[in-house]
Protein backbone atom coordinates (compact mmCIF):
# COMPACT_ATOMS: atom_id res chain seq x y z
CA UNK A 1 0.00 0.00 0.00
CA UNK A 2 0.97 3.69 -1.15
CA UNK A 3 -0.39 6.60 -0.94
CA UNK A 4 -0.23 8.76 -4.25
CA UNK A 5 1.28 11.75 -3.66
CA UNK A 6 0.53 14.99 -5.92
CA UNK A 7 3.26 17.85 -6.14
CA UNK A 8 1.32 21.32 -5.18
CA UNK A 9 2.79 24.56 -6.77
CA UNK A 10 5.12 25.73 -6.04
CA UNK A 11 4.32 29.57 -6.03
CA UNK A 12 0.99 29.56 -4.02
CA UNK A 13 0.98 25.95 -2.24
CA UNK A 14 -2.28 24.95 -3.26
CA UNK A 15 -3.92 21.88 -6.20
CA UNK A 16 -6.34 21.04 -7.56
CA UNK A 17 -7.51 18.29 -9.68
CA UNK A 18 -10.20 17.88 -12.73
CA UNK A 19 -11.95 14.33 -12.78
CA UNK A 20 -11.60 12.90 -16.07
CA UNK A 21 -15.20 11.11 -15.48
CA UNK A 22 -13.66 7.82 -16.34
CA UNK A 23 -12.09 5.27 -13.76
CA UNK A 24 -8.59 5.69 -15.11
CA UNK A 25 -5.91 7.30 -13.12
CA UNK A 26 -3.50 8.13 -15.79
CA UNK A 27 -6.48 10.62 -17.04
CA UNK A 28 -6.72 12.47 -13.97
CA UNK A 29 -5.14 16.05 -14.28
CA UNK A 30 -4.06 18.29 -11.19
CA UNK A 31 -3.49 21.68 -11.57
CA UNK A 32 -2.80 24.79 -9.63
CA UNK A 33 -6.55 26.59 -8.85
CA UNK A 34 -5.09 30.22 -8.42
CA UNK A 35 -2.39 30.27 -11.64
CA UNK A 36 -3.59 27.24 -13.84
CA UNK A 37 -0.62 25.82 -14.23
CA UNK A 38 -0.53 22.33 -14.40
CA UNK A 39 1.48 19.85 -11.90
CA UNK A 40 0.75 16.74 -12.88
CA UNK A 41 -1.01 14.01 -15.18
CA UNK A 42 -2.09 10.93 -13.66
CA UNK A 43 -0.69 9.64 -10.09
CA UNK A 44 2.66 9.21 -11.39
CA UNK A 45 4.75 7.21 -8.45
CA UNK A 46 7.89 4.99 -8.45
CA UNK A 47 8.26 1.74 -6.12
CA UNK A 48 9.98 1.72 -3.21
CA UNK A 49 12.29 -0.59 -5.20
CA UNK A 50 13.13 2.63 -7.27
CA UNK A 51 13.14 -0.28 -10.42
CA UNK A 52 8.93 -0.12 -11.46
CA UNK A 53 6.11 2.44 -12.04
CA UNK A 54 2.83 1.71 -9.61
CA UNK A 55 -0.50 1.12 -11.09
CA UNK A 56 -3.32 2.55 -8.61
CA UNK A 57 -6.28 0.69 -7.91
CA UNK A 58 -9.72 2.89 -8.24
CA UNK A 59 -11.42 2.92 -5.07
CA UNK A 60 -14.61 1.96 -6.06
CA UNK A 61 -15.03 -2.11 -6.15
CA UNK A 62 -14.87 -4.90 -3.47
CA UNK A 63 -11.49 -5.52 -4.65
CA UNK A 64 -10.05 -2.30 -3.12
CA UNK A 65 -11.74 -2.84 -0.09
CA UNK A 66 -13.91 -6.06 1.13
CA UNK A 67 -14.98 -5.04 5.15
CA UNK A 68 -14.71 -8.22 7.25
CA UNK A 69 -16.35 -9.06 10.31
CA UNK A 70 -18.74 -11.54 11.79
CA UNK A 71 -22.27 -12.01 13.65
CA UNK A 72 -22.90 -13.84 16.43
CA UNK A 73 -25.25 -14.23 18.52
CA UNK A 74 -24.79 -12.16 21.67
CA UNK A 75 -26.47 -12.87 24.86
CA UNK A 76 -28.24 -9.81 26.03
CA UNK A 77 -27.63 -10.19 29.52
CA UNK A 78 -24.64 -11.98 31.89
CA UNK A 79 -26.89 -13.92 33.50
CA UNK A 80 -28.53 -15.70 30.35
CA UNK A 81 -24.60 -16.71 30.00
CA UNK A 82 -24.31 -17.88 33.55
CA UNK A 83 -27.43 -19.51 33.76
CA UNK A 84 -26.51 -21.69 30.34
CA UNK A 85 -23.32 -22.55 31.67
CA UNK A 86 -24.25 -23.55 34.81
CA UNK A 87 -27.03 -25.86 33.54
CA UNK A 88 -24.25 -27.62 31.75
CA UNK A 89 -22.96 -25.51 29.08
CA UNK A 90 -22.57 -26.71 25.55
CA UNK A 91 -22.82 -30.09 26.39
CA UNK A 92 -26.29 -30.02 27.30
CA UNK A 93 -27.01 -27.93 24.47
CA UNK A 94 -26.10 -29.94 22.46
CA UNK A 95 -28.35 -32.87 24.03
CA UNK A 96 -31.25 -30.72 23.89
CA UNK A 97 -30.81 -29.70 20.16
CA UNK A 98 -30.05 -33.28 19.09
CA UNK A 99 -33.18 -34.36 20.94
CA UNK A 100 -35.17 -31.73 19.01
CA UNK A 101 -35.33 -28.50 21.39
CA UNK A 102 -38.60 -30.14 23.27
CA UNK A 103 -38.60 -27.96 26.14
CA UNK A 104 -38.99 -24.14 25.57
CA UNK A 105 -35.37 -23.41 26.90
CA UNK A 106 -32.31 -24.98 27.71
CA UNK A 107 -32.39 -25.20 31.46
CA UNK A 108 -35.67 -26.97 31.65
CA UNK A 109 -34.76 -29.91 29.76
CA UNK A 110 -33.32 -32.74 31.54
CA UNK A 111 -30.10 -32.35 32.21
CA UNK A 112 -27.08 -33.99 30.96
CA UNK A 113 -25.80 -36.18 33.51
CA UNK A 114 -22.67 -37.44 32.22
CA UNK A 115 -20.53 -37.25 35.99
CA UNK A 116 -17.66 -35.00 33.82
CA UNK A 117 -20.10 -31.92 33.36
CA UNK A 118 -21.45 -32.35 36.65
CA UNK A 119 -18.09 -32.51 37.92
CA UNK A 120 -17.46 -29.47 35.86
CA UNK A 121 -20.89 -28.04 37.55
CA UNK A 122 -19.68 -27.91 40.53
CA UNK A 123 -16.42 -27.11 40.45
CA UNK A 124 -17.73 -23.53 38.65
CA UNK A 125 -20.08 -23.38 41.83
CA UNK A 126 -16.99 -23.25 44.16
CA UNK A 127 -17.06 -26.77 45.71
CA UNK A 128 -13.09 -28.29 46.61
CA UNK A 129 -12.86 -31.16 44.71
CA UNK A 130 -12.66 -33.55 47.87
CA UNK A 131 -16.92 -32.48 48.20
CA UNK A 132 -17.29 -32.84 44.35
CA UNK A 133 -15.71 -35.99 44.43
CA UNK A 134 -17.88 -36.83 47.40
CA UNK A 135 -21.24 -35.91 45.81
CA UNK A 136 -20.37 -37.46 42.18
CA UNK A 137 -19.94 -41.06 44.25
CA UNK A 138 -22.99 -40.54 45.90
CA UNK A 139 -25.27 -39.98 42.33
CA UNK A 140 -26.73 -43.41 42.15
CA UNK A 141 -25.34 -45.16 39.20
CA UNK A 142 -28.20 -45.25 37.11
CA UNK A 143 -28.51 -40.98 37.13
CA UNK A 144 -24.22 -41.00 36.09
CA UNK A 145 -24.96 -43.69 33.31
CA UNK A 146 -28.02 -42.76 32.11
CA UNK A 147 -26.77 -40.19 29.19
CA UNK A 148 -25.12 -42.05 26.93
CA UNK A 149 -22.57 -39.33 25.39
CA UNK A 150 -22.80 -38.20 21.94
CA UNK A 151 -21.42 -40.86 20.10
CA UNK A 152 -17.32 -40.56 18.93
CA UNK A 153 -17.16 -37.27 18.22
CA UNK A 154 -13.27 -35.69 17.68
CA UNK A 155 -12.57 -32.74 19.72
CA UNK A 156 -12.94 -30.31 17.12
CA UNK A 157 -15.90 -31.59 15.52
CA UNK A 158 -17.46 -31.68 19.55
CA UNK A 159 -16.67 -28.21 19.99
CA UNK A 160 -18.17 -26.70 16.78
CA UNK A 161 -21.08 -28.72 17.60
CA UNK A 162 -21.41 -27.48 21.36
CA UNK A 163 -20.91 -24.01 20.23
CA UNK A 164 -23.42 -23.81 17.41
CA UNK A 165 -26.06 -25.78 19.86
CA UNK A 166 -24.89 -22.97 22.67
CA UNK A 167 -25.73 -20.35 20.09
CA UNK A 168 -29.53 -21.72 19.85
CA UNK A 169 -29.30 -21.86 23.71
CA UNK A 170 -28.74 -18.58 23.92
CA UNK A 171 -30.77 -16.86 20.91
CA UNK A 172 -34.28 -19.16 22.25
CA UNK A 173 -33.50 -18.09 25.83
CA UNK A 174 -35.95 -15.07 26.09
CA UNK A 175 -38.03 -15.60 23.20
CA UNK A 176 -39.15 -18.56 21.29
CA UNK A 177 -42.44 -18.24 19.16
CA UNK A 178 -43.40 -22.11 17.59
CA UNK A 179 -45.89 -23.00 15.44
CA UNK A 180 -47.57 -24.88 18.29
CA UNK A 181 -48.19 -21.15 19.85
CA UNK A 182 -49.35 -19.82 16.56
CA UNK A 183 -52.11 -22.35 16.70
CA UNK A 184 -52.90 -22.05 20.42
CA UNK A 185 -53.48 -18.33 20.38
CA UNK A 186 -55.63 -18.22 17.54
CA UNK A 187 -58.95 -18.21 17.46
CA UNK A 188 -59.55 -17.75 13.88
CA UNK A 189 -61.24 -20.73 12.24
CA UNK A 190 -59.32 -19.59 8.77
CA UNK A 191 -56.11 -19.28 10.30
CA UNK A 192 -56.50 -22.95 12.58
CA UNK A 193 -56.45 -24.31 9.10
CA UNK A 194 -53.62 -22.29 7.85
CA UNK A 195 -51.74 -23.76 10.54
CA UNK A 196 -52.90 -27.12 11.04
CA UNK A 197 -53.25 -28.13 7.12
CA UNK A 198 -51.18 -26.30 4.54
CA UNK A 199 -48.60 -24.98 7.24
CA UNK A 200 -47.59 -28.52 8.19
CA UNK A 201 -47.61 -29.83 4.78
CA UNK A 202 -45.33 -27.42 3.43
CA UNK A 203 -43.05 -28.13 6.21
CA UNK A 204 -42.67 -31.72 5.61
CA UNK A 205 -42.16 -31.17 1.51
CA UNK A 206 -39.65 -29.09 2.13
CA UNK A 207 -38.08 -31.31 4.41
CA UNK A 208 -38.38 -29.18 7.62
CA UNK A 209 -38.78 -29.94 11.32
CA UNK A 210 -39.08 -26.24 12.75
CA UNK A 211 -39.62 -22.77 12.15
CA UNK A 212 -39.36 -20.53 14.88
CA UNK A 213 -39.68 -16.67 15.26
CA UNK A 214 -37.42 -15.30 17.77
CA UNK A 215 -38.29 -11.90 18.61
CA UNK A 216 -35.79 -10.71 20.42
CA UNK A 217 -33.11 -12.10 18.55
CA UNK A 218 -29.71 -10.60 20.37
CA UNK A 219 -27.00 -10.21 17.56
CA UNK A 220 -23.46 -8.55 17.39
CA UNK A 221 -22.32 -7.55 14.36
CA UNK A 222 -18.56 -6.22 14.23
CA UNK A 223 -15.93 -5.38 11.80
CA UNK A 224 -12.60 -6.80 12.68
CA UNK A 225 -10.77 -5.64 9.50
CA UNK A 226 -10.43 -5.44 5.66
CA UNK A 227 -8.95 -7.39 2.31
CA UNK A 228 -8.20 -6.04 -0.81
CA UNK A 229 -7.87 -8.08 -3.82
CA UNK A 230 -8.84 -11.27 -4.11
CA UNK A 231 -11.61 -12.23 -1.80
CA UNK A 232 -11.13 -15.89 -1.50
CA UNK A 233 -9.94 -17.07 1.82
CA UNK A 234 -6.15 -17.42 1.64
CA UNK A 235 -5.52 -15.49 -1.36
CA UNK A 236 -5.28 -11.55 0.24
CA UNK A 237 -4.17 -10.69 3.13
CA UNK A 238 -6.35 -9.53 6.09
CA UNK A 239 -5.67 -6.18 7.29
CA UNK A 240 -7.19 -5.85 11.04
CA UNK A 241 -8.45 -2.77 12.53
CA UNK A 242 -5.37 -1.79 15.12
CA UNK A 243 -5.08 1.15 17.92
CA UNK A 244 -1.86 3.10 17.79
CA UNK A 245 -0.38 0.49 20.75
CA UNK A 246 -1.20 -2.40 18.83
CA UNK A 247 -4.58 -3.68 20.51
CA UNK A 248 -6.88 -5.07 17.75
CA UNK A 249 -10.13 -3.27 17.35
CA UNK A 250 -13.80 -4.28 16.54
CA UNK A 251 -16.36 -2.03 15.20
CA UNK A 252 -19.25 -3.30 16.63
CA UNK A 253 -23.08 -2.88 17.12
CA UNK A 254 -24.92 -5.09 19.34
CA UNK A 255 -29.13 -5.09 18.70
CA UNK A 256 -32.21 -6.72 19.14
CA UNK A 257 -33.96 -8.16 16.06
CA UNK A 258 -36.37 -10.21 14.87
CA UNK A 259 -34.87 -13.82 13.44
CA UNK A 260 -36.48 -17.35 12.45
CA UNK A 261 -35.22 -20.14 13.39
CA UNK A 262 -35.26 -23.18 10.64
CA UNK A 263 -34.17 -26.94 11.86
CA UNK A 264 -34.03 -29.28 8.59
CA UNK A 265 -35.72 -32.51 9.95
CA UNK A 266 -32.69 -34.85 10.63
CA UNK A 267 -34.43 -37.94 8.81
CA UNK A 268 -34.94 -36.22 5.64
CA UNK A 269 -30.82 -34.96 5.92
CA UNK A 270 -30.07 -38.81 6.70
CA UNK A 271 -31.76 -40.27 3.44
CA UNK A 272 -30.47 -37.32 1.64
CA UNK A 273 -27.46 -38.44 2.60
CA UNK A 274 -27.78 -41.78 1.85
CA UNK A 275 -29.04 -41.13 -1.80
CA UNK A 276 -26.10 -39.37 -2.13
CA UNK A 277 -23.96 -42.25 -1.48
CA UNK A 278 -22.77 -41.01 1.90
CA UNK A 279 -22.75 -44.25 4.42
CA UNK A 280 -24.17 -43.68 7.90
CA UNK A 281 -24.89 -45.83 11.19
CA UNK A 282 -28.26 -47.03 11.77
CA UNK A 283 -30.80 -44.58 12.23
CA UNK A 284 -34.47 -44.99 13.33
CA UNK A 285 -36.09 -41.65 14.50
CA UNK A 286 -35.22 -38.08 14.13
CA UNK A 287 -33.01 -37.96 17.69
CA UNK A 288 -30.64 -41.15 15.95
CA UNK A 289 -30.69 -39.77 12.91
CA UNK A 290 -29.29 -36.88 14.06
CA UNK A 291 -26.95 -37.86 16.01
CA UNK A 292 -25.53 -40.62 13.21
CA UNK A 293 -25.54 -37.70 10.82
CA UNK A 294 -23.23 -35.68 13.37
CA UNK A 295 -20.62 -38.73 14.27
CA UNK A 296 -20.51 -39.15 10.28
CA UNK A 297 -19.67 -34.88 10.17
CA UNK A 298 -15.97 -35.67 11.23
CA UNK A 299 -15.73 -36.56 7.26
CA UNK A 300 -15.15 -33.50 5.91
CA UNK A 301 -17.02 -34.85 2.80
CA UNK A 302 -20.03 -35.08 4.66
CA UNK A 303 -19.60 -31.80 6.78
CA UNK A 304 -19.50 -30.02 3.45
CA UNK A 305 -21.96 -31.77 2.00
CA UNK A 306 -24.18 -30.95 5.22
CA UNK A 307 -22.82 -27.09 5.20
CA UNK A 308 -23.66 -27.05 1.54
CA UNK A 309 -26.98 -27.94 1.76
CA UNK A 310 -27.98 -25.84 5.19
CA UNK A 311 -26.36 -23.18 3.86
CA UNK A 312 -28.21 -23.12 -0.08
CA UNK A 313 -31.20 -23.92 1.61
CA UNK A 314 -30.83 -20.64 3.47
CA UNK A 315 -30.10 -18.52 0.56
CA UNK A 316 -33.02 -20.19 -1.29
CA UNK A 317 -35.29 -19.62 2.04
CA UNK A 318 -34.02 -15.50 1.89
CA UNK A 319 -34.77 -14.85 -1.67
CA UNK A 320 -38.22 -16.68 -1.59
CA UNK A 321 -38.75 -14.96 1.57
CA UNK A 322 -38.11 -11.68 -0.86
CA UNK A 323 -40.58 -12.81 -3.48
CA UNK A 324 -43.72 -14.07 -1.05
CA UNK A 325 -43.09 -12.10 1.51
CA UNK A 326 -42.18 -8.67 0.22
CA UNK A 327 -38.90 -8.66 2.50
CA UNK A 328 -36.48 -6.87 0.92
CA UNK A 329 -33.14 -9.51 0.59
CA UNK A 330 -31.20 -7.20 1.31
CA UNK A 331 -32.08 -6.47 4.64
CA UNK A 332 -32.11 -10.64 5.92
CA UNK A 333 -29.21 -11.78 7.13
CA UNK A 334 -28.34 -15.54 8.35
CA UNK A 335 -26.39 -17.61 10.43
CA UNK A 336 -25.72 -21.39 9.22
CA UNK A 337 -25.65 -23.72 11.88
CA UNK A 338 -24.45 -26.97 10.30
CA UNK A 339 -23.58 -29.04 13.03
CA UNK A 340 -27.43 -28.68 14.03
CA UNK A 341 -28.79 -28.48 10.45
CA UNK A 342 -30.28 -24.99 11.34
CA UNK A 343 -29.26 -21.53 10.30
CA UNK A 344 -31.32 -18.54 11.43
CA UNK A 345 -32.70 -15.57 9.04
CA UNK A 346 -32.36 -12.56 10.92
CA UNK A 347 -33.41 -8.76 9.96
CA UNK A 348 -30.08 -7.35 9.62
CA UNK A 349 -29.66 -4.13 12.18
CA UNK A 350 -28.59 -2.27 9.43
CA UNK A 351 -31.12 -1.10 6.57
CA UNK A 352 -34.58 -0.63 6.22
CA UNK A 353 -35.88 -3.50 7.47
CA UNK A 354 -39.66 -2.83 8.64
CA UNK A 355 -40.02 -4.79 12.56
CA UNK A 356 -42.80 -7.50 12.26
CA UNK A 357 -41.89 -8.47 8.52
CA UNK A 358 -40.64 -11.54 9.73
CA UNK A 359 -43.13 -12.34 12.07
CA UNK A 360 -45.90 -11.64 9.46
CA UNK A 361 -43.85 -14.27 7.24
CA UNK A 362 -44.58 -16.47 10.04
CA UNK A 363 -47.72 -16.13 11.01
CA UNK A 364 -49.26 -15.67 7.26
CA UNK A 365 -47.01 -16.46 4.36
CA UNK A 366 -44.76 -19.27 5.45
CA UNK A 367 -46.56 -21.69 3.14
CA UNK A 368 -46.23 -19.34 0.16
CA UNK A 369 -42.71 -19.19 1.16
CA UNK A 370 -42.40 -22.44 1.32
CA UNK A 371 -44.12 -23.67 -1.60
CA UNK A 372 -42.30 -21.25 -3.65
CA UNK A 373 -39.31 -23.50 -2.86
CA UNK A 374 -41.10 -26.44 -3.28
CA UNK A 375 -42.26 -25.60 -6.72
CA UNK A 376 -39.48 -24.02 -8.41
CA UNK A 377 -37.42 -25.70 -10.85
CA UNK A 378 -34.64 -24.30 -9.17
CA UNK A 379 -33.06 -23.18 -12.47
CA UNK A 380 -30.52 -20.37 -13.45
CA UNK A 381 -31.15 -17.82 -16.34
CA UNK A 382 -27.39 -18.67 -16.78
CA UNK A 383 -27.69 -22.40 -17.11
CA UNK A 384 -25.95 -24.47 -18.75
CA UNK A 385 -22.85 -22.32 -17.60
CA UNK A 386 -24.05 -21.75 -13.83
CA UNK A 387 -24.32 -25.54 -13.74
CA UNK A 388 -21.23 -26.51 -15.01
CA UNK A 389 -19.19 -24.27 -12.40
CA UNK A 390 -20.76 -24.89 -9.26
CA UNK A 391 -24.40 -24.23 -9.79
CA UNK A 392 -24.64 -21.23 -7.93
CA UNK A 393 -23.94 -17.43 -9.01
CA UNK A 394 -25.03 -13.58 -8.34
CA UNK A 395 -28.07 -15.03 -10.34
CA UNK A 396 -29.34 -17.62 -9.03
CA UNK A 397 -28.23 -18.41 -5.43
CA UNK A 398 -25.65 -15.41 -4.40
CA UNK A 399 -26.97 -13.31 -1.79
CA UNK A 400 -25.63 -9.79 -0.90
CA UNK A 401 -22.72 -9.96 1.13
CA UNK A 402 -22.99 -8.62 3.92
CA UNK A 403 -26.16 -11.03 3.68
CA UNK A 404 -24.04 -14.17 3.29
CA UNK A 405 -21.57 -15.40 6.14
CA UNK A 406 -19.85 -17.40 4.08
CA UNK A 407 -19.05 -15.55 1.32
CA UNK A 408 -21.07 -16.88 -0.75
CA UNK A 409 -19.16 -20.27 -1.04
CA UNK A 410 -19.99 -23.62 0.12
CA UNK A 411 -23.54 -22.80 -2.26
CA UNK A 412 -25.16 -25.30 -5.06
CA UNK A 413 -28.79 -25.59 -6.78
CA UNK A 414 -28.03 -28.98 -6.83
CA UNK A 415 -27.97 -30.24 -3.14
CA UNK A 416 -31.71 -28.97 -3.47
CA UNK A 417 -33.34 -29.74 -6.72
CA UNK A 418 -32.70 -32.10 -9.53
CA UNK A 419 -32.46 -36.00 -8.98
CA UNK A 420 -30.55 -35.93 -5.63
CA UNK A 421 -31.53 -33.05 -4.19
CA UNK A 422 -33.12 -32.48 -1.27
CA UNK A 423 -36.71 -31.48 -1.90
CA UNK A 424 -36.92 -34.42 -4.03
CA UNK A 425 -35.95 -36.54 -1.62
CA UNK A 426 -38.63 -34.43 0.89
CA UNK A 427 -41.17 -34.98 -1.30
CA UNK A 428 -41.08 -38.78 -1.49
CA UNK A 429 -40.37 -39.10 2.42
CA UNK A 430 -43.21 -41.39 4.33
ZN1 LIG B 1 -0.06 28.39 -8.75
ZN1 LIG C 1 -26.68 -19.39 -11.48
ZN1 LIG D 1 -24.72 -17.36 2.72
Amino acid sequence: MKSPWVKKCPIHGQRAVKFPGTASTSELTFYCPVCQAGLQQGLAAVCDCNKGSLKFTVHRSGTVFKPRGISMINPPRRDILQNIELAGGGERALEWVLSGLESRQLTESSAARNPESIRKLLEDRGFDSATVQAMIAAMPADQTNQQSPVVNLGPLLKADAERQAKQIALATYESRITLDDLLKKTTNIELKKLYQVDYVSATKLAGIERVELIDRFPVLTAQFGFTRGDSTPGNSRLRTYRETNGDYTLYGELSQTEALFIRLDPQVVYAWLQRNAFSLTAAQDRRSSAEAILSAMSSDDVAQAVTRLVHSFSHAFIKRAAVYAGIEKSSLSEIILPTALSFFVYAAPRGDFVLGGLQVLLESELHHVLQGLIDDDHRCALDPGCEDTGAACAVCLHLGEPSCQLFNTALSRKVLAGALGYLDVAAVQP
